[in-house]
């Protein structure tokens, strides 16, 4: 069985509400993950895991959130109606980039598996599994449904002369 790999922040999982916490000076990353329950779903998102899972497709959702979320998560995933599937989080000790720790379980996965899609909002991510060699992944897709609050308010100021 084929692999679809998700991530979950951005991809299914709205957290436009928490990013305030991370997005001035002082990144405070305990408060942006505690408000993680408290996400809105992405409906792009779910579609898309939705539709791999009929498409007989194995689904596996990669995340960089640490370990410690992992009943949150769950527990999200499950309210927010979509299918009951490996998670795959970050040790909490693990302090290495978000890509790093990522390609390093795609690495793992491709080796037993094919891993059919990616989906992850992350640039980076996209790009470092794009140029991969040997080629990790079949289909990668940058997700960009998030709402995103600031580049909206940019958006906004553009068009009223501001910036
Ligand atoms: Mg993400």
């Amino acid at each position: 069985m084929d692999l679809a790999v998700f991530d979950v922040d951005g991809v299914l999982a709205d957290v436009e509400h928490r990013r305030h916490h991370v997005s001035g000076a002082r990144r405070d990353w305990a408060a942006f993950f505690a408000a993680a329950a408290d996400d809105a779903l992405l409906s792009q998102g779910a579609a898309m895991v939705r539709h791999e899972q009929g498409a007989g497709r194995l689904v596996v959702y990669l995340s960089g959130r640490p370990e410690r979320l992992r009943a949150v998560t769950l527990s999200w995933l499950h309210d927010n109606g979509l299918p009951p599937a490996d998670l795959v989080l970050r040790p909490d000790a693990d302090h290495c980039p978000a890509v790093a720790f990522k390609l390093d379980r795609l690495r793992e996965m491709a080796s037993t598996f094919t891993i059919a899609l990616l989906v992850d909002d992350d640039a980076q991510v996209v790009d470092a599994v794009r140029l991969h060699d040997p080629p990790l992944v079949i289909t990668t897709v940058l997700a960009d449904w998030q709402p995103d609050g600031a580049r909206r308010a940019m958006r906004r100021g553009q068009r009223d002369g501001r910036t």
